[in-house]
């Protein structure tokens, strides 16, 4: 989508620190980390928020789970957070669903 800075950095049109990607998500470090380890599961199809996801969308929303745990166990963590941010209530800010990645 145009304007979306997740979808410049899945096209590869800006950069980003890329841990781990695969056909649906690319894995990049949070350019201002809350947190020792912060990493961003972000689908390579833009949907805006979790509230957007449609039912035909409900295989991709578990792959990002499942990709999440390939790159906490690539990293060799033995515990983490997973976090959705749904809605400016919440804090979401890049409009393009990502799910935080977080670890001391
Ligand atoms: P959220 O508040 O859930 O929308 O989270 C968006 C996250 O994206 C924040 O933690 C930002 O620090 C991070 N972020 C924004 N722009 C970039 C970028 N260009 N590269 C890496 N992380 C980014
Ligand atoms: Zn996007």
């Amino acid at each position: 989508m145009d304007g979306c800075v997740f979808c410049k950095i899945t096209n590869k049109e800006i950069p980003a620190d890329i841990v781990f990607e695969n056909d649906n998500f690319v894995v990049f470090k949070d350019i201002n980390p809350k947190s020792r380890i912060h990493f961003l599961i972000v689908s390579k199809k833009h949907i805006h928020s979790v509230a957007h996801i449609e039912d035909e969308d409900a295989g991709l929303a578990g792959q990002m789970i499942l990709t999440a745990r390939d790159t906490a166990k690539k990293l060799g963590l033995s515990g983490y957070k997973l976090l959705f941010n749904v809605g400016r209530g919440a804090g979401q800010v890049v409009d393009h669903i990502h799910l935080h990645l977080l670890a001391d």
